[in-house]
């Protein structure tokens, strides 16, 4: 699939999750950002996304700011959501994910997100009932976690020939024009460049009491075109 179909779905997914998210009642609003942390992730098409928009503004600082930040401990995934699901379908234990302490999104600029319009999915699912700041955590339904897992898994299987990692990380590789001409080329080397290597879906991770109500979401998924 070329760059321009997967971005086209990819928007399709981020319009499907909107659809959904937009019946439930949440409290988060312009100016929230407590969950805005350096542990984001994300895959290479939406970091493809964002480096667009990134290059197309006058603000030249986003490489010293993504340089900077990656000098801090941050989350960095040893697998991805799909390869989750193949060792849980196959009852191997996933290794222990090390989550470091959490800092400030590098870009968050008081308390706005300047990449509001283009932030990756691992961003968007980001949502509560309840206020985060006042609780400590958000609160978030079964049945949402099952679709953001379903999404994740969704995105990921768009971009199965390209990787997956930290924000910081993924944005630092596609920043560097020869890695973005091998990621069109399907040719970017997840190992090489700190990344992990993103895998089509093959099981997905829905529990059995939210397959019913999955089944409409699923729907749309399968009807994107591109
Ligand atoms: S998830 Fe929590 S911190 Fe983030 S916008 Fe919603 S209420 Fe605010
Ligand atoms: S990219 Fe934007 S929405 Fe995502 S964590 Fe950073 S400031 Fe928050």
């Amino acid at each position: 699939m070329n760059l321009n179909s997967k971005l086209a779905a990819m928007d399709q997914i981020y319009d499907i999750y909107n659809h959904f998210i937009s019946g439930q009642e949440l409290v988060c609003k312009k100016g929230c950002a407590h969950c805005c942390s350096n542990n984001v992730t994300l895959t290479t098409i939406e970091g493809h996304k964002i480096i667009n928009q990134l290059m197309s503004e006058t603000d030249t600082d986003w490489k010293g700011k993504i340089r900077q930040a990656t000098h801090q401990a941050h989350f960095r995934p040893q697998i991805t959501t799909n390869q989750l699901a193949h060792m849980c379908a196959r009852g191997i234990e996933p290794p222990e994910e090390k989550q470091p302490e959490r800092l400030p999104c590098p870009f968050l600029s008081q308390d706005q997100c300047p990449l509001y319009r283009v932030r990756p999915f691992g961003c968007r699912c980001l949502v509560s009932r309840h206020d985060c700041g006042r609780h400590g955590y958000a609160d978030i339904n079964d049945f949402t976690l099952s679709v953001n897992t379903v999404m994740l898994q969704t995105l990921e299987h768009l971009d199965a020939d390209g990787c997956s990692g930290n924000l910081l990380d993924v944005l630092k590789v596609m920043s560097r024009k020869d890695n973005r001409q091998a990621y069109q080329q399907g040719k970017l080397n997840c190992a090489s460049s700190g990344l992990i290597a993103n895998q089509p879906l093959k099981v997905l991770m829905i529990p059995p009491q939210h397959r019913t109500r999955m089944e409409p979401i699923l729907q749309s998924l399968c009807d994107i075109r591109f």
